[in-house]
């Protein structure tokens, strides 16, 4: 409660001045509408930013409608412009329901029905959220307006039931009138529903209501729809009490024209009941009133009227009369609703009158008329329907290619964004390939020439450089080889391997004689000859610096002395071609086969074999070189040859310890 009184002076300060004189401007519309129009031009002329948006917005719509009142079309629009444009830019629910009520109000009237339908149903559908009770009641208020009108009487009594709750959230000179208001309309909506008895409750309190509140400019139009509600009651008694009342108050407040139609609501009444003198009575103060008045369409109803009370009191012909000839004049100003409610009449009088056949004419016109009268009214429904649904569907179709565009840019946006990111990564893909092949390549090649390198180590590595020739490690090799394939096969023995080592004889003299470039080329020419006499799977090694080995794979005892023969030959009968001189060479060698004599290999292994044949190759030297001496087999146990074997062969010979072969190689040729 504390924290209420707190804040009410706070809330009363938030009002806009420029509020409170709009306030000030509808309280004084009510009552002087001139000096109403003066205050608003006013505050029009003082317009200014200070201001709330909520509040400058009001002010534009009320000068929107000021100036459509005035028909100036023009400041109409442009203040209807003002107020949307500053509505929506600032998106102020308050400022927003003025604003498209104020535009739905002035399509109404301007006759634009179909588009103000169709703006209240937008509206509608987004939902009035203005937080102001006043913004919120005009709305509300519009918007059961505008449906009720267009026959959507229960939309229209919700925005009526919604626009009450607003006005019960005020609290000022204008609350009373404007729930009497709402009232009106909401039993005015049950009364087109049908629902009487709902709409009778609503009036009979209203009608209560003006008497209570002096509030008596409402009662003439509040008795109008009581006396409809009534003579739709059937309650005649009731209705002609309530036209009376409605007669005699307007003729109170000086409504002529709402005097006319009691007095002609009356009249039906009576007609209706057979009370014809009365009837007459009122509808002959009726017709002098219409001619005074000069409204032809009311003079000839009121005519027509009196025509039928004629022809109900037995004067036809004259009767029958006047009612032709108002008909006539509603046929030739085309007034073809009215034509059809008084051709029924017609047909009736004349059933009064006994004419039949005319009857059953007037009948079949009236029938003929209604048709036309449904075709043009469902025509025009159907035409109203079509251009609403034509707007709407425009509208729709502006937000649907309003939300293609978008997605289109958005799409193509996308689509842009994916294409560059395609790009980039083809790039990157390009380059890395690029990047990857180059790689390789370089991979490729340098391994090439690794492998090349390698290649050429392990070449250089088992070969002798002058020669081409293997060498010393390139039999060991051969040896570990030879050693690890024979365990594979497990026979060690029976693999003959022959040993062959040779070294040039004089070869210091052929240097000496020649040069040293000679003896060069001597063991490279030597070389090429040892290497075509052996086989694929035989070695030729360099032994030494003019010492050479050869290793011979798989070769049978039987085929030593021609092997040896075909050496020593091969070496001592060409002379070497050196700079145009012939040089002569021989070798003499030691010869020695593995498995010598039986012995296992882990006894006398081949570095054991081979200084055996160096012994022998000593041998050959000694007795007159070129020549081969072959050691072939042992004569005794290797125990007992051993000691012998390794340190004097000449002796193991001479003491019948071993079995040797010479091979004497081929005579030298003449020196030149
Ligand atoms: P012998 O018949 O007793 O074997 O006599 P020899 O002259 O051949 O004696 P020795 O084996 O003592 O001499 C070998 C010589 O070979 C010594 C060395 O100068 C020479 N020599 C060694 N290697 C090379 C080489 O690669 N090129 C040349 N041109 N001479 C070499
Ligand atoms: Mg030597
Ligand atoms: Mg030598």
């Amino acid at each position: 409660m504390l924290l209420a009184l707190l804040l009410s002076p706070t809330l009363f300060a938030l009002q806009d001045k420029l509020d409170q004189q709009l306030d000030h401007y509808l309280q004084l519309a009510a009552d002087d509408y001139e000096q109403a129009a003066a205050l608003l031009l006013q505050l029009q002329e003082h317009d200014s930013a200070e201001h709330s948006i909520a509040s400058r917005v009001r002010l534009y719509s009320y000068l929107t409608v000021h100036y459509l009142y005035a028909t100036d079309e023009q400041q109409t629009d442009t203040w209807l412009q003002q107020a949307l444009s500053l509505a929506s830019a600032t998106n102020d629910p308050d400022a927003l329901a003025d604003a498209q009520a104020t535009e739905i109000e002035v399509l109404a009237l301007r006759q634009q029905f179909n588009d103000a339908v169709l703006k209240a149903e937008l509206l509608h559908q987004q939902g009035i959220s203005a937080s102001n009770p006043r913004s919120r009641y005009y709305a509300h208020n519009l918007l059961g307006r505008v449906f009720r009108e267009d026959g959507q009487y229960e939309l229209a009594l919700k925005h009526f039931v919604d626009a009450l709750q607003a006005v019960t959230e005020t609290q000022d000179q204008r609350t009373q009138r404007r729930t009497m208001f709402l009232h009106q309309m909401i039993a005015s909506i049950h009364a087109e529903l049908k629902n009487f008895a709902q709409a009778r409750q609503l009036i009979e309190h209203l009608i209560a209501d003006a008497k209570t509140y002096q509030l008596d400019t409402e009662l003439p139009e509040y008795y109008l729809l009581y006396g409809y509600i009534a003579s739709f009651q059937d309650d005649d008694v009731l209705a002609e009490q309530v036209n009376l009342q409605g007669l005699a108050e307007s003729q109170r407040q000086g409504h002529a024209g709402l005097a006319l139609v009691f007095k002609n609501n009356l009249g039906a009444g009576y007609i209706k009941a057979g009370n014809f003198g009365q009837a007459r009575t009122i509808l002959n103060d009726a017709l002098k009133q219409a001619t005074d008045m000069q409204t032809p369409s009311d003079t000839h109803l009121i005519r027509f009227n009196l025509g039928y009370i004629d022809v109900a009191e037995g004067n036809h012909a004259s009767g029958l009369a006047a009612m032709l000839e108002v008909i006539n004049y509603f046929r030739e100003i085309k007034l073809k609703t009215q034509l059809e409610d008084t051709l029924g009449w017609l047909a009736k009088a004349y059933a009064l009158a006994d004419r039949h056949q005319e009857r059953a004419d007037t009948l079949a016109e009236q029938m003929a008329l209604r048709e036309e009268i449904l075709n043009s009214d469902r025509d025009k429904v159907i035409s109203d329907l079509q251009s609403r649904y034509d707007n709407k569907a425009k509208a729709q179709q502006i937000t649907i290619l309003q939300q293609d565009n978008d997605l289109t840019h958005q799409l193509l946006r996308n689509k842009q964004l994916q294409q560059r990111i395609t790009l980039l990564f083809v790039i990157v893909m390009l380059f890395g390939a690029v990047l990857l092949l180059q790689l390789m390549f370089k991979v490729r090649k340098t391994n090439r020439r690794l492998k090349e390198a390698n290649k050429q180590l392990e070449y250089q590595s088992l070969r002798d450089p002058l020669t081409g020739l293997f060498n010393r490690r390139a039999l060991q090799e051969q040896m570990q080889r030879r050693v690890s394939f024979s365990r594979r096969q497990t026979d060690i023995c029976e693999r003959e391997n022959g040993f062959l080592l040779l070294d040039i004889d004089f070869f210091k003299k052929i240097n000496d004689d020649y040069g040293h470039a000679a003896g060069d080329e001597v063991l490279k020419q030597l070389s090429e000859r040892l290497t075509k006499a052996c086989r694929e799977q035989d070695l030729v090694v360099r032994w030494g610096g003019e010492e050479f080995l050869l290793y011979l794979d798989n070769v049978a005892a039987e085929q030593l002395t021609g092997f040896c023969l075909r050496i020593l030959k091969l070496i001592a009968s060409e002379p070497v071609l050196y700079d145009g001189k012939l040089i002569t060479v021989s070798a003499s060698g030691g010869f020695i086969h593995l498995p010598f004599a039986g012995i296992t290999e882990t006894e006398l292994n081949w570095e054991r074999a081979l200084q055996i044949a160096d012994m022998a190759l000593y041998l050959s030297k000694v007795n007159g070189r070129n020549q081969v001496y072959a050691i072939t087999g042992l004569r005794c146990d290797y125990a007992t040859a051993n000691q012998a074997l390794s340190n004097d062969l000449q002796g193991a010979i001479r003491q019948n310890m071993v079995d040797y072969i010479t091979i004497k190689g081929p005579p030298l040729p003449a020196k030149i």
